[in-house]
């Protein structure tokens, strides 16, 4: 049994997600999204799929990488 980190809930059903060395308790997906999606810095939207990376900043996609004035990123699509 463990608690969910983002709402407190303490449920049979939770997972760990591990990242970048830290180990995160959720009960459900909307709070792992919740606490680990990046937010686009350009239109403030929560990145649930890829998004794009340029220089540690993180942006939703090439749109709005190169609205924020990165250059060179191509959507894969
Ligand atoms: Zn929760
Ligand atoms: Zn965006």
């Amino acid at each position: 049994m463990a608690r969910c980190e983002v709402c407190g809930n303490d449920y049979g059903m939770t997972f760990e997600v591990h990242a970048q060395g830290a180990v995160h308790v959720f009960d459900c997906f909307s709070c792992a999204i919740h606490r680990m999606a990046p937010i686009c810095e350009h239109c403030r939207v929560q990145i649930i799929g890829q998004g794009v990376e340029v220089d540690g900043h993180w942006y939703c996609g090439a749109h709005c990488s190169r609205a924020e004035g990165r250059v060179g990123i191509v959507d894969n699509v």
